[in-house]
């Protein structure tokens, strides 16, 4: 096999054997991205290739002196283009980002750095990871692996494309409301939002800062567990981090004893597509036959989740992105006759069509007299669900649910039709308005040949039993395939 195709752990014993070197497999991705990014355009900047080369070899000399490598042991890992990376640009597939490089890297940069992973380069999303397809991207539209007449999914498409397309071997993502899971499940890949908190997200652009969330897309289960030993923990430059020790998920990944699964009754209603629905039945008798109880678990809020997210997310972009107003940093109009006139024109051709209708919409739902009746209403819909989670939990270990109600559609189809594309969100926003953490695990195919996720999600902070859980749904689904 390339060693381009091997997952992390695969590549971890051949280099521990010193079968193969950093640069082999530096050399082995550039064949993948020389071969597939000019048609699955993944990337929105690629690190120069002889840098990369020359960080490469530094690794396997260390590795020749028997130094300490770090657990990411040279690995490309590439970063969505909404996380700062000092010295490399990050445009949040922005015009109005188009040319900033932070002075700083983000918290979670430093930690793959020190522990040794190779930032690879950006990845692309919608405009400030606002979408759904990867369709809203200033710059390009990047095209699924599997086939590239389909989305990849979003925001975070270049993340899971870059994985499924083999051109790194662990990407970085950030979930809002599904931006990981979502575009793990259209690729084909593993895609995990851990507990808000779980990850600092200092050096992420923010979006909606009470939903935000990083998070890591690997090509399988115990990468999952690797990159997110490395990337978890308390943080002093991001208040919303959790202090709570991090456990060892790469030793917890087996499961000890039988799991109560909990299928939430609201999400196998109308809109799910036959083939997501029978893939993700399959995981439930799957994990019933392994001898795990199943049962019936209600979420009643379910259908007020898709409103409570978009107002909430788009209140919170639009206080987020008025930073953006051409004086301080990022994209500036010129031939502007006044102040007024400059952050008028800099606003109104900085932003793509979809960034702006969210933050027009995010002004109005916090504008004086709308505010009780949009924003402080989503807050109050969002406590509803979390109780409703709460409840599930006091019956079940793991809830199992479609990631999205379809698999990857075609390029366009749903581009000029925002309604249907918020409404593709319905399974992974909760998540997000809970602050749980949750998972898509690939699970099959339709027949047209594309990939279909499963989503696990448990109780805040426990992501060792969502990690155990999956891995064995995972072996499961390896043994039938
Ligand atoms: N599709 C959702 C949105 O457009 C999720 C985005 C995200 O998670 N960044 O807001």
């Amino acid at each position: 096999m390339k060693l381009s195709h091997m997952n992390a752990h695969e590549l971890k014993a051949l280099l521990a054997t010193k079968e193969v070197s950093c640069k082999e497999i530096m050399s082995s991705i550039f064949d993948e991205i020389d071969k597939r990014e000019y048609d699955v355009a993944a990337y929105i900047h690629i690190r120069d290739k002889k840098e990369l080369f020359t960080e490469a070899e530094k690794i396997d000399n260390r590795r020749l002196k028997a130094d300490n490598i770090g657990i990411l042991d040279g690995l490309p890992i590439s970063i969505k283009d909404n996380i700062c990376t000092k010295a490399i640009p990050t445009t949040c597939a922005s015009k109005m980002l188009e040319n900033f490089v932070p002075p700083y890297d983000a918290t979670i940069i430093k930690k793959i750095r020190q522990a040794d992973g190779i930032i690879i380069g950006k990845t692309n999303l919608d405009e400030f990871a606002m979408g759904s397809s990867t369709e809203h991207s200033a710059f390009k539209i990047t095209k699924n692996p599997h086939n590239t007449d389909y989305v990849p999914g979003g925001t975070s498409g270049g993340a899971c494309a870059s994985v499924a397309a083999n051109e790194c071997i662990m990407a970085i993502g950030s979930d809002t409301g599904g931006s990981i899971r979502q575009p793990a499940s259209f690729c084909g890949v593993t895609g995990l939002k851990p507990t808000y908190g779980r990850v600092s997200r200092f050096g992420l652009v923010a979006y909606g800062s009470s939903l935000d969330q990083i998070g890591t897309v690997t090509k399988n289960v115990k990468d999952t567990a690797l990159l997110l030993q490395v990337i978890a923990g308390v943080d002093s430059l991001d208040a919303t981090s959790v202090d709570e020790s991090v456990p060892n998920y790469c030793d917890l990944l087996s499961l000890n004893g039988k799991l109560t699964v909990g299928i939430p009754k609201e999400f196998f209603a109308e809109g799910l597509d036959h083939e997501v629905e029978n893939a993700v039945k399959n995981c439930i008798s799957l994990l019933e036959k392994d001898g795990h109880n199943v049962i019936e678990i209600s979420i009643p809020h379910t259908p007020y989740a898709v409103p409570a997210y978009y107002i909430t997310a788009c209140s919170e972009a639009s206080s987020n992105l008025a930073r953006y107003d051409g004086v301080k940093y990022g994209y500036r109009a010129t031939d502007t006759k006044n102040l007024m006139d400059m952050y008028l024109k800099t606003r109104g051709s900085g932003f793509g069509a979809e960034v702006k209708r969210r933050i027009m919409l995010g002004t109005y739902t916090l504008s004086a007299g709308y505010y009780d009746a949009f924003y402080l209403k989503a807050a109050k819909v969002r406590t509803l669900i979390a109780q409703d989670f709460a409840k599930a939990f006091e019956l079940c270990d793991i809830i199992i649910s479609p990631v999205a109600p379809t698999a990857a559609y075609k390029i366009g189809e749903k581009a000029d039709d925002p309604l249907a594309m918020y409404l593709g969100d319905i399974y992974s926003v909760i998540a997000n308005l809970t602050g749980l953490p949750a998972i898509s695990v690939p699970c099959g195919w339709t027949t047209s040949r594309l990939p279909i996720g499963v989503q696990l999600t448990t109780r805040a902070l426990n992501e060792p039993l969502l990690l155990s859980a999956a891995y064995r749904l995972e072996q499961l689904l390896a043994t039938v395939a």
